[in-house]
């Protein structure tokens, strides 16, 4: 019996990633959905490779040119935010959640409320609605394996470890670009200097949240919801070799560590097979010409966005929504053109500042504080540049 799956964000650096691994096993994997945003050609073609039953573009305005582009090849074609939830929840047996930004929430929710399988690499619907996602995973059944390098790496550990016997999750992160920057240099850096990641290519909206190390502190707040652990037993450690992916303390002073080459198929792979492994055409790690692995403690000042992160976390309520939100209207910012690398994280921290939202009870409460504070910033963004 071959897998059912639904590709969600087929179009992304996730989504190729993942229709690299299923085109090469075809006899494991049918690709029952695929979606994209906007790019009407690209989500044909690929529907037309995978033979997908149902292809839905977000977008509505290209819906007529995607029906034209997929005529004749039996591919169903549907558009907006409901037909992204139908994929969600559909026929596939497992969800791969790579859409970017909180935009995916509605889908991934809709996909956890279903019982699926949900691979997941959109940090930002965990962000917002943690506690909601999780705890319509448990009374729907749903299983949330992290895609996301970190969380895979501590996810492949925890196997065969009851949970109870966990004293500490220890994220790696490459520190980005900037890592060794001046504070002159980080505060002239351009959209081009900050996408160029040292180790990964990914697509550009988290490429700049590694440079600001929004990133990792997203991941702190995806790695509270997904592990069940207090804020103040998960660390953060420079790793700019990035073949450590991460690590779990034991309570009895043992320490494992997941390691590979920086390439996203392997913890892909591991979702896609999950629970067995398959064969990747990853590089093989060679440790000798490694040579040497670098560890240091992050730098707080250079990188406030990690700070900011830590504190919406242990904030609780509403603040992650709001770091998330000021986040993605500050990045969107930043690659246009509008606003300076600095001021991303200034722009979250007035944000967050001004917020005192209480904790949301719905999905609908997340949409709602998110788009709350998309105005906001837009507003502050006016006011502080121009
Ligand atoms: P990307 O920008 O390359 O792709 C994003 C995908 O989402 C595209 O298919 C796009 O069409 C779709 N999309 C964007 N906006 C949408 C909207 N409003 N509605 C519906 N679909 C929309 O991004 P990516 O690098 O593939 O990252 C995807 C997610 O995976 C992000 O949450 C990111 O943080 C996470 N992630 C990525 C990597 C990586 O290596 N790229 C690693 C870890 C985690
Ligand atoms: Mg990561």
């Amino acid at each position: 019996m071959r897998r059912k799956i639904a590709i969600l964000g087929a179009t992304g650096s996730i989504g190729k990633s993942t229709l690299d691994l299923v085109e090469r096993n075809p006899e494991r994997f049918e690709v029952v959905a695929v979606t994209a945003a906007t790019n009407a050609e690209k989500l044909a073609d690929i529907a037309r490779r995978t033979r997908a039953e149902v292809a839905v573009i977000a977008d509505e305005s290209r819906l007529r040119d995607l029906q034209e582009l997929l005529a004749g090849s039996g591919c169903r074609v549907d558009a907006g935010e409901s037909a992204l939830v139908e994929a969600a929840s559909g026929e596939a047996e497992l969800v791969i959640a790579a859409i970017v930004g909180c935009a995916g929430l509605r889908p991934v929710m809709a996909a956890v409320e279903a019982g699926k399988i949900v691979a997941l690499a959109n940090k930002e619907a965990l962000v917002t609605a943690g506690e909601l996602m999780t705890s319509a995973a448990q009374s729907s059944g749903a299983t949330l394996l992290p895609i996301d390098s970190e969380h895979n790496a501590i996810f492949q550990c925890l196997v065969a470890n009851h949970a109870g016997t966990v004293s500490r999750l220890i994220l790696t992160a490459s520190g980005g670009p900037f890592r060794t920057a001046s504070p002159e240099l980080i505060a002239e850096a351009t959209p081009a200097q900050a996408i160029a990641h040292p180790n990964w290519s990914m697509g550009a909206k988290i490429s700049v949240d590694s440079a600001t190390m929004m990133n990792k502190g997203l991941e702190l707040i995806e790695a509270r919801y997904l592990f069940g652990l207090p804020s103040d037993r998960i660390d953060v450690l420079i790793h700019p070799q990035s073949v450590v992916h991460s690590l779990v303390e034991f309570v009895d002073g043992s320490v494992l560590a997941q390691l590979g080459a920086p390439d996203m198929r392997i913890p892909i792979a591991y979702a896609l097979a999950w629970p067995e492994r398959m064969a990747t055409p990853a590089r093989r790690l060679d440790l000798a010409a490694v040579a040497r692995l670098d560890f240091e403690a992050p730098d707080l000042t250079r990188f406030p966005a990690l700070r900011l992160a830590r504190e919406a976390l242990e904030k609780g309520g509403a603040a992650p929504i709001v770091l998330n939100a000021a986040n993605e209207v500050a990045v969107a910012a930043f690659l246009a053109g509008r606003v300076r690398f600095p001021e991303i994280a200034k722009l979250v921290e007035r944000a967050l500042d001004r917020s005192d939202c209480a904790a949301p009870r719905s999905i609908n409460d997340v949409v709602e504080i998110d788009r709350l504070m998309r105005s906001r910033v837009e507003a502050l963004m006016h006011e502080t540049c121009h």
